[in-house]
């Protein structure tokens, strides 16, 4: 079976030489057909039954905007929706079970979004014809798990809810009050215990639009949890929160699977979605042309067989390589040539003070900044950019810093080719960048797209890049996670250390995600306090002794992965759990 996707947003025909992929193609060169053009939307068509999946369109095309890419025969059946001739296809769906968290690990741009529009109704899938029947549904998932669960959804008897991807858009479609907000959508009547949960308390009175991307966050959870329903979806419910947060909001989520709900959960926190998740789906397939969902499997498996980029059950590879987490205990990068010594700071701004303890960089390390959300790090993060003076000591350095922010914020007119070439031309050509960052980040694809119509996950991309594309010697890079999917992360931070190592130059990396800090650092800078009261940030030490004490101050413990070496958090009370407490290993078993 053939699939042909064009990307109708690249495909730009008049700048290709008039249709190149209609004039090569060698079926339509013998008088065939397999590309023919669409004169009312001035386009090219791909008809799937001529074409030979010989590539060459592909291969030609200027803007990459052609996929064809040949499936096994069986997926036929399992074909879900197709959104249009040569558009993204999506096939077999996740289960849904009432009692259960079903956690969806892959890509964006895989369907996820589409799988769940599907399970909620609101759209009905076309099976890949073009009929969108309910009955045709019912019957085509006929003996399997989804049957049921359809029949349910046609005579209008599930309700969904759904927790949006991207929080910070919040404030743009709702105004008022955060009270106002949630008694509105509480229809369960535990107004009282989500907000407690939640640790909303203090915020009740303020302003959506006043609320930082954690809090909102928690609203929007606290939103979808008062529902009334019987499906729930929360997509990425961890990002902008900080660990302790993210393993409340993954028990209480958890909580509501227990109390008999049906849940579905997009995470790209491994952790998180590893300790929610009852079993998982693995989706693969190519962003914006297909997507496959996995039988269901273990949580375990289903996370160590991602990492691995091998589906067993499947017989699939999807990566042609392992991730493997190295047991990097302790890195000797302490031995290297020093960067800078930077004395003991100290910022006070009345309500907040924050106190860092002195410390030496190394040239070509990556260094961990972990600790509680308005505990200081973007502070202290500022205070070594000079972008805020500290109130006792010094940052006289001639350091030159490149820096990104949690918060990217861009009122930048043109494109992403012409912002970054701004920034550094040359290290757009240079081959190094190019394989080590541009690429694997997928930065020439965003090259003619405007800067301010990219998507969240985008933006960050492109604000990554721009940081590391700079001249300096100290990069500072405010959680980079934030809305990237796993694949993503890995990247960025394969491109981190490498460029580090390479250039020799040193990164800060301010990050929650536990795989993530795990797999990037060399050494850690923790933080201790009281949020939004005082913070220390103490002198950087090695992996070790770091998570040691930056877990043991939110009383999480996380054991390895026998096979991957990937961290897992140990449930609270697990036998596991008391035995490392006891031992006063948090990390690291
Ligand atoms: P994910 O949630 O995994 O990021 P989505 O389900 O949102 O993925 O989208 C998968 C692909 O489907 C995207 O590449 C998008 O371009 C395409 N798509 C989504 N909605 C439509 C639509 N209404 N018409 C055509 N293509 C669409
Ligand atoms: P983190 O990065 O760990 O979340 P921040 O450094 O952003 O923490 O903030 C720490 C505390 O300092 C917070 O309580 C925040 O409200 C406060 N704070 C940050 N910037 C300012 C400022 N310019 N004026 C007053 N208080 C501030
Ligand atoms: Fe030109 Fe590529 Fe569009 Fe074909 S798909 S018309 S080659 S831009
Ligand atoms: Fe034509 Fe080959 Fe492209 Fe198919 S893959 S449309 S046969 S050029």
């Amino acid at each position: 079976m053939r699939i042909a996707v064009i990307d109708y947003d690249r495909c730009n025909p008049d700048k290709c030489g008039n249709f190149l992929c209609e004039r090569v193609c060698p079926v339509n060169r013998m008088g065939g057909e397999a590309i023919i053009i669409d004169e009312e939307n001035y386009r090219p068509v791909i008809q799937e039954a001529s074409c030979t999946g010989c590539g060459i369109c592909v291969h030609k095309c200027p803007f990459n905007a052609i996929t064809i890419v040949n499936l096994p025969e069986e997926l036929e059946e399992g074909c879900v929706h197709r959104y249009g001739i040569n558009a993204f296809v999506l096939y077999r769906l996740p289960v849904v079970k009432d009692g259960m968290v079903v956690g969806i690990l892959g890509p964006n741009g895989t369907g996820k979004t589409t799988a769940v529009k599907a399970l909620s109704g609101q759209i009905v899938p076309n099976l890949c014809g073009d009929n969108e029947d309910w009955d045709n549904v019912i019957r085509a998932f006929r003996g399997n798990e989804l049957q049921n669960y359809f029949e349910r959804l046609k005579r209008g008897e599930i309700r969904p809810v759904v927790k949006p991807q991207y929080v910070d858009l919040i404030p743009k479609a709702v105004r008022g009050k955060v009270r106002d907000l949630l008694k509105k959508a509480d229809e369960a009547g535990k107004f009282d215990e989500v907000v407690k949960e939640l640790e909303l308390e203090n915020i009740l009175d303020r302003e959506i639009k006043q609320l930082s991307g954690g809090e909102l966050q928690r609203v929007a959870i606290a939103a979808a949890m008062l529902r009334e329903a019987h499906f729930y979806f929360f997509d990425e419910p961890s990002s902008y929160l900080d660990i302790r947060q993210r393993l409340r909001v993954a028990r209480i989520i958890r909580k509501l699977a227990d109390s008999g709900k049906a849940v579905l959960t997009v995470e790209h926190d491994l952790a998180i979605l590893d300790y929610m998740s009852d079993i998982i789906h693995v989706v693969y397939g190519k962003p914006g042309a297909y997507g496959i969902f996995s039988q269901p499997k273990s949580t375990r498996n289903g996370i160590n067989e991602f990492l691995r980029g091998y589906l067993r059950d499947e017989n699939v590879r999807f990566r042609p390589y392992e991730v493997s987490f190295t047991k990097k205990s302790e890195r000797k990068s302490q031995e290297g040539e020093i960067l800078v010594e930077y004395p003991r700071l100290v910022k006070d701004y009345g309500a907040f003070r924050l106190e860092a303890e002195g410390g030496t960089l190394y040239v070509g390390e990556v260094v961990g900044i972990v600790g509680p959300n308005g505990i200081g790090k973007t502070t202290f993060v500022k205070m070594l950019a000079g972008v805020e003076k500290p109130t006792e000591g010094e940052v006289d350095w001639t350091l030159t810093v490149s820096y990104k922010p949690q918060y990217i914020k861009v009122d930048y007119e043109g494109t992403v080719f012409d912002l970054l070439s701004k920034i550094n031309a040359g290290k757009l050509m240079n081959s190094f960048y190019k394989t080590e960052l541009l690429n694997p980040l997928g930065i020439p694809d965003l090259y003619d797209k405007k800067v301010n119509e990219l998507s969240g996950g985008e933006l960050q991309r492109v604000a990554i890049t721009a940081c590391l594309i700079r001249d300096a010697d100290l990069y500072l890079l405010d959680e980079p996670s934030a809305h990237l999917d796993v694949e993503q992360r890995l990247a960025v931070s394969k491109a981190i250390r490498s460029l580090m190592a390479k250039n020799e130059k040193t990164a800060l990396i301010v990050e929650h995600d536990v795989m993530m800090v795990d797999y990037l650092s060399d050494r850690l800078i923790v933080f201790e306090g009281e949020p939004g009261k005082s913070g220390r940030a103490l002198q950087p030490m090695g992996m070790r002794e770091g998570m040691n004490r930056f877990l043991a101050s939110v009383g999480i413990t996380f054991r390895r992965d026998p096979d991957t070496g990937r961290p897992r958090a140990n449930k609270e009370g697990s036998v596991k759990d008391r035995e490392q407490k006891e031992r006063g290993e948090y990390y690291y078993v």
